[in-house]
C-alpha cells in the first residue's frame, strides 16, 4: 500500500547544526534560553568554518530527503566564515538534489562590522541569481539601523526576510521594533512569546520540537490570524514526525483540536514554495491524511521526484551516496567538537 503527496517543505531549518549532536556539554548548564543561545549556539555558530558547513548541509540536506522533505527553508549563521558561505550550503543541496532557500542571519553579536558582513553576504548571494532570502537573527541582536538595512535589502531585491521573533522571552521588545518593517513574504520564527494581538505582517513558523527542548512554552499558533507552517529549527527536517508533535501539543491545549489544523500548516509549505507541490513523494503507507499519519509510526518515502529528478529510489539516493556523506560528515563533526 502506497500513497503519494507533494514534497514536504521544512519552513525553518539551520543547516549548520547537523553536525552539532554529539557535542561536548557546555561549561556551564544553561539555565534560560539566552543561556541556551550563548553556551551551546553562539559557540558552535563561532566555530564553524566552510568545510564543516559544507558537510554539515549535505547530512541535513540527506536526512530531509531520506524523511521525504524536498525543500528546506534554511536560516544560515557562521561568524568566521561568513562570505561565500551560503553558496556552499546551495551547492551542498544541489548535490543531493533538494531544494533550498537560505538567508544569512544578519546579527550585531559581532558588531556593525559583523552585520555589515552578513548584509553583504546576502546581496551577493542573491545577485547572484540564487535562491534565498535576507536572514536577520532576532531583534535583540540588532540596531535599528541593521534591521532597517536588512530590510531595506529584501524590499530591493524583492525577497522576502527570515527573523527569529519572540522566541524566548528575551526577544519580548521584537514587535515594537519591527512592526513597520515586516511584509506579506516575511518569514516569522517562532512567535512563542508575541502577544495574539499584534501588528506584525508575514507567515509564522512554528518550530514544536525545538521549542520544547529549548523549555521557552508553546506558541499555541491557533492564536494567531497569520498564516502558519511547520519548521524544525534544525532538529533535522521530518515534516511528519513534526506534525505529529505539533497536533499533540495543538491537542495538549485544545481537547477538541483535530489534527486537521496542524496538516493545514503543514500544507502552508506549499504557499511559501509552490514549486514543491510538484514534486512527489511515494510514501511506504496509506492513506496520507491527517487522522491516520497523526496515529502511524515509521511512515517512510520509498520514492521522490523533484523538478522531474528522481532523486530517491526504492528509499536510497540517487545522486550521491549516503554511506559517504556520513562518514564525511562523521569527520567534519570530530573537528568541529575539537574546537568546542
Ligand atoms: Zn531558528
Amino acid at each position: 500500500m502506497t500513497a503519494t503527496t507533494p514534497g514536504m517543505v521544512c519552513a525553518h531549518h539551520h543547516l549548520y547544526s547537523t553536525l552539532a549532536r554529539g557535542m561536548p556539554a557546555p561549561p556551564e548548564t544553561p539555565t534560560t534560553f539566552r543561556g541556551i543561545l550563548e553556551q551551546i549556539w553562539w559557540r558552535l555558530d563561532a566555530a564553524l568554518d566552510l568545510e564543516m558547513i559544507e558537510w554539515s548541509a549535505k547530512l541535513g540536506a540527506l536526512e530531509a530527503l531520506e524523511q521525504g522533505t524536498t525543500t528546506i527553508i534554511d536560516h544560515h549563521e557562521s561568524p568566521n566564515a561568513i562570505e561565500g558561505s551560503l553558496s556552499v550550503i546551495a551547492d551542498a543541496c544541489a548535490e543531493v538534489g533538494v531544494r533550498v532557500i537560505t538567508a544569512y542571519g544578519v546579527t550585531d553579536r559581532h558588531g556593525a562590522e559583523g552585520a555589515r558582513r552578513g548584509i553583504d553576504e546576502n546581496r551577493r548571494f542573491l545577485s547572484e541569481g540564487r535562491r534565498g532570502l535576507v536572514g536577520i537573527h532576532a531583534a535583540f541582536t540588532c540596531s535599528d539601523e541593521t534591521l532597517e538595512a536588512a530590510a531595506a535589502l529584501a524590499n530591493e531585491l524583492g525577497v522576502g526576510v527570515h527573523i527569529h521573533v519572540c522566541e524566548g522571552p528575551e526577544d519580548a521588545g521584537a514587535p515594537e521594533r519591527i512592526e513597520n518593517l515586516t511584509r506579506d513574504n516575511w518569514l516569522l520564527a517562532h512567535c512563542v512569546h508575541l502577544p495574539t494581538e499584534h501588528d506584525l505582517r508575514g507567515t509564522i513558523l512554528h518550530n514544536p520540537m525545538s521549542n520544547l527542548n529549548n523549555s521557552v512554552g508553546y506558541a499555541d499558533p491557533a492564536r494567531f490570524e497569520n498564516p502558519v507552517a511547520l519548521g524544525t529549527d534544525g532538529i533535522g527536517a521530518d515534516m511528519i514526525e513534526t506534525f505529529r508533535v505539533a497536533y499533540v501539543m495543538n491537542r495538549s491545549v485544545d481537547v477538541t483540536a483535530t489534527p486537521d489544523a496542524a496538516w493545514s500548516w503543514l500544507e502552508r509549505g506549499w504557499d511559501l514554495v509552490p514549486e514543491a507541490r510538484n514534486d512527489t513523494v511515494t510514501w511506504s503507507y496509506e492513506p496520507m491524511e491527517p487522522w491516520y499519519v497523526a496515529f502511524t509510526p515509521g511512515i517512510k518515502p520509498l520514492e521522490i521526484v523533484i523538478d522531474d529528478v528522481q532523486v530517491l529510489e526504492d528509499g536510497e539516493p540517487t545522486l550521491v551516496d549516503a554511506f559517504e556523506i556520513r562518514a564525511k560528515a562523521a569527520e567534519q563533526a570530530v573537528r568541529l567538537h575539537a574546537r568546542l
